[in-house]
């Protein structure tokens, strides 16, 4: 870990004027629905976790439901929305700085 002193520059990234948090036309979508196992009916689906902005595999009544599923750890859940970034193309800066935009 690097420890960083000064805090972050806000502006020192430049959010990508066309960035949206919940286009998952790139992601990948798992085999199965992550939050029941179920293997019909599935989407990815964008979902605003407390870290970041994650993308999951759930079938259509999960989704309906919003029945996310549960990470094991907060590690998990930020890799999850790191994994999302590379999805997108950004880093997890920029994703932040548009998701504190969009609100
Ligand atoms: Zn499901
Ligand atoms: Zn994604």
């Amino acid at each position: 870990m690097i420890s960083v002193s000064g805090g972050v520059i806000a502006d020192q990234h430049t959010v990508p004027p066309s960035l949206d948090l919940d286009d998952t036309r790139t992601c990948p979508a798992l085999p199965g629905c992550e939050s029941c196992d179920a293997v019909d009916d599935l989407d990815v689906v964008t979902a605003d976790l407390p870290v970041g902005v994650a993308c999951l595999t759930l079938c259509g009544s999960c989704a309906d439901a919003g029945d996310l599923p549960r990470f094991r750890s907060w590690s998990a859940a930020i890799s999850r929305v790191l994994d999302h970034c590379g999805h997108l193309g950004v880093d997890a800066d920029q994703a932040a700085a548009a998701r504190s935009i969009c609100g």
